[in-house]
């Protein structure tokens, strides 16, 4: 056997275990399905060695033929491997603001069964009763295929314990809630619970536009820009977070928590945010900020409905009207900075004097719309400004409502991050560069994905517990 891919282990038990991983994940993280030859290409072994590691894979029920090419004249055919899509799963949950998404995740990746169940109330009892009901039906349908759970949560999550020790957006300001505990699940190596933003940039690391390549380069996608090496990502909704990226791998910090940018203080002081402070950066960016500009109010239950409402507005010929059916259908809401959202008929309410509600239609001025999303914007784009002073990165991914002000105000967004609106640009007008920002690749998504592959991640290094099912504490 080659000895070329060997990492430092003693045992040749160890040693086989840790080919079978590397081999695993590299079929399961590539967007194609290779050739043997092409994995003893990434594996930098031979064709004899890494057929023997395909053909023990292939008998564990974890990777399976795909498709045989046959190459121009008279080469033999050639047979291509993927992951096996009907081996084990990792059940993926995202707690979000306004409701639970949950899907399962076979070793091909994509999401399997997607569903969403909206939040009624956002007590911690109620938020997590929701998602075990989620969890214990698709435990029980899948059975011993399940070889691990991952949740994203919208709020602070110790990183050492799992614990989540804050959700603004959820109003849960402590004391810190154990999730897998609550659950009845044990803190241990198939189980992993983060922070949707950093879960977001693991996703985009693993099968995004954060892939590195073989080489390490990083994988250009279709503009070319794609990239490894240092990639700051940011998620926003209710709240904005994120997540810088190193050579594919989350800069997490020393508790894990590292990557709330939302609360760095670029915003006005006059401004209080759910966590507190004054002055935090998401109060000028994320959805409740949008809505709020454009004279909606909405409770973090309902705002991702508003701000919807505010971007359809803004593009709307016909006046601004944005169906109120839709709005509703989104949850209950309540006025801003109160926790427990409110059951009424509308999901978004329209300031008096900004916007007309009637018979269940949010109006909101075209005009007034788009001056809202100018101003996220242009807040969105002095604060990537900032963080690529800091960061100096390969590329900046936006992700959810930080993707959605980047598609409505891309030439708003960009210039922002060199001119602060007085025509200045600071180091960048003395060379400092600007990285491509895009939108990420994995889209609405992308946190439910990350869930399931920070799981992966920890399963693939021991591919024993691929071929074991779970047995839930
Ligand atoms: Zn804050």
């Amino acid at each position: 056997m080659s000895g070329v891919i060997a990492p430092a282990v003693s045992s040749t038990t160890d040693l086989r275990g840790a080919h079978l991983s590397r081999a695993l994940r590299a079929v399961h993280s590539s967007p194609q399905a290779l050739s043997r030859a092409d994995l003893a290409r990434r594996l930098g072994c031979t064709r004899a060695t890494a057929g023997a590691l395909v053909a023990d894979l292939e008998r564990l029920g974890l990777i399976e033929q795909k498709d045989v090419i046959v190459s121009g004249g008279r080469g033999r055919p050639s047979t291509l491997l993927g992951p096996s899509a009907n081996g084990p799963v990792v059940v993926a949950v995202q707690i979000g603001t306004d409701a639970v998404r949950a899907a399962h995740v076979p070793l091909t990746g994509g999401l399997v069964d997607a569903q969403t169940r909206p939040l009624r109330s956002h007590a911690v009892d109620d938020v997590l009763a929701v998602v075990r009901e989620v969890l214990d039906s698709r435990l029980d349908a899948l059975g011993a295929r399940v070889a691990g759970v991952g949740i994203a949560v919208h709020g602070l999550v110790d990183g050492v314990s799992g614990e989540v020790l804050s959700a603004p957006g959820l109003g849960w300001a402590g004391p810190a809630v154990d999730v897998l505990g609550w659950l009845g699940f044990r803190s241990e190596q198939r189980t992993h619970v983060g922070n949707v933003a950093t879960l977001v940039a693991v996703a985009e690391s693993v099968r995004g536009r954060a892939v590195e390549d073989a080489d390490g380069v990083g994988q250009a996608d279709d503009s070319g820009s794609g990239s490894g090496g240092t990639v700051l990502v940011l998620h926003a909704d209710v709240g904005l977070g994120g997540a810088l990226l190193m050579d594919g791998r989350a800069v997490t910090g020393r508790r894990g928590l590292a990557g709330e940018y939302g609360h760095l203080p670029f915003g006005t002081r006059d401004r209080v945010c759910r966590c507190g402070a004054r002055g935090c950066w998401e109060t000028e960016v994320d959805q409740v900020a949008l809505a709020r500009e454009a004279g909606l109010t909405a409770a973090p239950g309902a705002a991702s409905a508003a701000a919807d409402v505010v971007l359809a507005a803004m593009t709307s010929t016909a006046g601004g009207v944005s169906s109120g059916d839709q709005v509703r259908s989104a949850g209950g809401w309540s006025p801003e900075g109160d926790t427990e959202p409110v059951r009424t008929a509308g999901a978004v309410s329209a300031v008096p004097g900004a916007a007309d509600l009637a018979d269940g239609q949010v109006q909101v001025d075209p005009q007034r719309a788009a001056d809202a999303v100018h101003r996220a914007a242009v807040s969105l784009g002095r604060g990537i400004g900032a963080l690529v002073l800091v960061h100096d990165p390969d590329l900046v991914l936006l992700s959810g409502h930080a993707a959605e002000l980047l598609r409505a105000a891309p030439q708003v967004v960009r210039e922002a991050i060199t001119a602060d609106g007085g025509g200045r640009s600071g180091l960048f007008g003395a060379g400092y560069g600007v990285p491509p920002v895009q939108e990420i690749a994995l889209g609405a998504d992308a946190g439910l994905v990350g869930a399931a592959e920070a799981v992966f991640g920890a399963l693939l290094d021991d591919v024993s517990l691929l071929t074991t099912g779970w047995v839930r504490s």
